[in-house]
């Protein structure tokens, strides 16, 4: 199974053009004490970035900015409530990310509350904290921009303005971002439920139909992003968090799953970047033709909700190997074995949907939106037409299941796009048969 604890170590990132979007990191120097407010809208690339004005209503009869410190004859303070007519929490101002800059970061705990600490990422602390006037609770990514070292904040630029650009009930929601010139806030959507993960290894494997809902909504996830030609490139259990949960009447597990880090992502821009080239993302979930450094597209994260899918069914990933080199045969071979007694109850269905997802030619893979209309998916339709069966799996029943694959996805060749391709490397993170290493890598190198 794979250490989460390794997975913290997300590597350097490429100065790909990831997006459009503004940056909110760069600006630092140009900080001022006044208050800027930039609000990003979902599905644009576009930011507005305003200075408050000076008339606004002040406290106390004192012109101060949000750190406390006395601000200059002529500008003024952003008054609580004044400001969140603007910055919107929930509905008010729905699709749009406040991203406000200040001089001081002390000035965030006049608005929250904060708690206990949630956990310790790559970098920097998240916390549990309180909206002091709504009591809505949220988590809030800590970064010290400083310490995180460059190519950490490339990262973070890159997972804040796609999270900026999406809107989707199974991705992590970011609420709002505070900037100083050291410091970085995201208040983020809370998961009370912890990573589906660590739930898993609480559980040891999920029934068939929890793991068909925890499939349906990440693909619901996916499907969304692959249709705003986002590519996570990341994709993995440790990602993937749990909001809430409950148990039903069958004694299933119900989770509300949420899709997080963002930091490998990339948005596609027209042809000249529909295909990636580097080699990105955990070992043991990455796509064969990400390994071989080929040409790619959206459809390695296919790859990796076909891992996840089998781990969660199983408990283990479908590739182990004591050495990195032989994991990546396994992967390049893709072959799926089902004999642990496990897979004995386990549909031909749901087996079958695996093999679509571990195609090893990506242009054979199923796609986000094939899988959103497959059968095994859609409970009231499989239920009705395909009875879970409990023989077990004959892999020619599947084969024959699966043939009826899917259209061709490779693009043609002058598609090649962003410059980036890497030879792999043995020291970077293997699966072994004790632990299955989780690490995101990040190798690049610069094409000729
Ligand atoms: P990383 O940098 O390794 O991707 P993060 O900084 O995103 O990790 O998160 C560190 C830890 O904080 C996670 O492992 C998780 O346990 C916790 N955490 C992160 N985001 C949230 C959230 N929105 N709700 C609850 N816990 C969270």
């Amino acid at each position: 199974m794979a250490d989460s604890s390794l997975n913290k170590n997300s590597t350097n990132c490429p100065s790909s053009s990831s997006t459009t979007q503004k940056d909110g990191l760069s600006c630092g120097a140009s900080i001022s004490p006044v208050l800027v407010v930039e609000m990003s809208q979902t599905s644009s690339a576009d930011s507005t970035e305003f200075l408050f004005p000076p008339d606004r209503k002040k406290e106390k009869n004192t012109s101060r900015d949000i750190s406390g410190k006395d601000l200059p004859l002529g500008t003024s303070i952003i008054e609580r409530k004044t400001s969140q007519q603007h910055w919107g929490r929930g509905n008010v101002t729905e699709g749009k990310v406040p991203h406000i800059r200040m001089a001081n970061g002390a000035a965030i705990k006049e608005f929250y509350t904060f708690g206990r600490t949630l956990g310790q990422g790559s970098f920097g602390m998240v916390f549990e904290a309180k909206d002091k006037e709504t009591e809505t609770k949220w988590a809030i990514k800590k970064v010290n921009k400083e310490k995180a070292g460059s190519s950490a904040v490339k990262l973070l630029e890159r997972e804040v303005n796609i999270l900026k650009s999406v809107k989707h009930e199974h991705i992590i929601h970011l609420e709002q971002i505070f900037e100083t010139p050291k410091k970085m806030y995201l208040v983020m959507e809370l998961c009370e439920d912890g990573e589906l993960k660590e739930i898993l290894d609480r559980k040891r494997h999920f029934s068939e139909n929890e793991t068909r809902w925890i499939i349906q909504s990440l693909a619901s996830a996916i499907a969304y992003l692959h249709n705003k030609d986002i590519v996570h490139r990341d994709l993995k259990l440790e990602n993937i968090m749990v909001k809430s949960s409950f148990i039903d009447a069958n004694n299933e597990m119900n989770l509300n799953i949420k899709v997080t880090d963002f930091g490998l992502a990339v948005q596609k821009h027209g042809r000249s970047e529909a295909m990636l080239q580097a080699t990105c993302g955990t070992p043991i979930y990455m796509a064969p033709e990400v390994i071989n450094a080929h040409d790619y597209s959206q459809q390695c994260d296919i790859w990796s909700i076909g891992v996840i899918m089998y781990i969660l069914l199983c408990g283990g990933p479908p590739f182990l190997a004591n050495s990195e080199e032989k994991l990546f045969e396994l992967i390049r071979k893709g072959e799926l074995h089902f004999e642990d007694p496990i897979w004995d109850s386990i549909s031909d269905s749901a087996k079958c949907v695996l093999k679509q997802l571990l195609k090893v030619d990506p242009a054979h893979r199923i796609t986000a939106k094939e899988l959103l209309d497959n059968q095994w998916l859609t409970p009231t339709v499989y239920e009705k037409k395909s009875p879970v069966t409990s023989k077990k799996a004959d892999t020619n029943d599947i084969d024959t299941c699966c043939s009826s694959s899917t259209s061709s996805k490779l693009l043609p060749a002058e598609l090649k796009g962003e410059v980036e391709k890497s030879s792999v490397t043995p020291s970077q993170g293997v699966a072994t048969k004790s632990t299955a290493k989780s690490t995101a890598l990040f190798r690049s190198k610069k094409k000729p």
